[in-house]
């Protein structure tokens, strides 16, 4: 951890009333310019920790800063530097999507012109100027997704917080949102975003913590936690291209391709073989050729690669369920405490 982290977590505990340890001291430092995942199961701590870091939930003990401000000391200086979007969008359905930006925008102190043009290059990035002057109420659940990434953009803050921001959403809106906040990314934003799909944080976040019961369990690039579990399992099914030499071809094939660097295990499996490989894009066309020129044809490959999931699954023994949240509680309170009205 260094001085120029833009999110600093250390030893961080909550407890909530009742007991509960949502977040049971946890640490973790992202630097500026990266896309940060916290991943992990339905009540894994992910919004518990986040809510922490954008000012809106008390810590019970530990040190958080945030773009330099501890988050006690400086609140104030917090909330101006990050942008915020939860998982539940409470959006003004009455409003057109132009003007509910064009309030953010004043609200968090844009002169008129300012927040006039910001809202229409926002729009633009997005792809909701066409439907700009539409109310809000008639937006599909992707375009309010949308809309309320751009609201939290709109005072240009260098660090993004996003609570699960494709939960609920279909497929296709979900590829737009990981669209924009990839572009978004490219331009400089960081973000640090929580998850419960692999598939999200595997494809957007270039640094991971897999969260379970509070606690991090596991923390890197996807590639790196992934590699963690051993490399790719390739299956390939061989065939004698000479009759005359089947007898033991299996054991062949296997001695041969069993002493290529890249393969640290190979056994024999029905009319084939299975090997566990570092490097699994290396290995096949080598495979083919060093089988090939020993008279055996490669009839079939397959290649499996390890999974987020494998890596959950190696560190807690459970397997991550996608189960998809209803959303929660409303973020009224959330608002009235940035102090950014109702917006029911
Ligand atoms: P996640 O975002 O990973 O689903 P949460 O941070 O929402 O997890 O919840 C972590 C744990 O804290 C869960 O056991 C949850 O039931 C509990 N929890 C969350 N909010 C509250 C609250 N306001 N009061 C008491 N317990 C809570």
């Amino acid at each position: 951890m260094s001085s120029t982290d833009i999110v600093l977590v250390r030893n961080l505990l909550k407890v909530y009333k009742g007991g509960t340890r949502a977040v049971d001291g946890i640490d973790f430092a992202v630097q500026p310019g990266e896309f940060f995942g916290l991943l992990g199961p339905n009540g894994a701590g992910k919004t518990t920790t986040i809510k922490i870091l954008s000012t809106l939930l008390k810590k019970t003990s530990g040190e958080v800063r945030v773009a330099g401000y501890d988050i006690d000391r400086d609140p104030l200086s917090v909330r101006k530097s990050i942008g915020f979007a939860m998982q539940s969008v409470g959006l003004d359905d009455l409003s057109t999507g132009r003007d509910f930006l064009m309030l953010q925008g004043l609200l968090y102190g844009l002169s008129a012109a300012e927040a006039r043009s910001r809202v229409e290059e926002l729009l633009d990035l997005v792809g909701l100027a066409s439907v700009a002057k539409r109310k809000v109420g008639t937006y599909s659940g992707g375009m309010r997704r949308r809309i309320d990434l751009v609201a939290a953009l709109i005072h240009r803050p260098p660090l993004l917080l996003l609570d699960e921001p494709t939960t609920g959403l279909d497929p296709q809106s979900r590829l737009a949102i990981w669209d924009y906040l990839a572009h978004l990314n490219e331009q400089g934003v960081t973000i640090l975003l929580t998850t419960q799909m692999m598939e999200e944080a595997d494809r957007l976040c270039r640094r991971i913590a897999i969260i379970d019961r509070g606690l991090i369990v596991a923390e890197g690039s996807p590639d790196a936690l992934k590699a963690d579990i051993g490399g790719d399992v390739i299956h390939v099914t061989v065939a004698s291209k000479d009759e005359a030499l089947t007898d033991g071809m299996l054991e062949k094939a296997r001695s041969l391709v069993g002493s290529r660097s890249y393969v640290r295990e190979a056994t024999i499996s029905g009319d084939g073989l299975t090997l566990k490989t570092a490097d699994s894009s290396a290995a096949v066309p080598d495979l083919i050729r060093v089988l090939d020129e020993n008279q055996i044809s490669a009839t079939s490959i397959s290649v499996d690669s390890p999974t987020l999931d494998d890596v959950f699954l190696l560190h807690t023994g459970r397997s991550i369920r996608a189960e998809e949240t209803s959303g929660g509680e409303s973020d009224l309170a959330v608002r009235s405490m940035l102090g950014l009205g109702r917006r029911e």
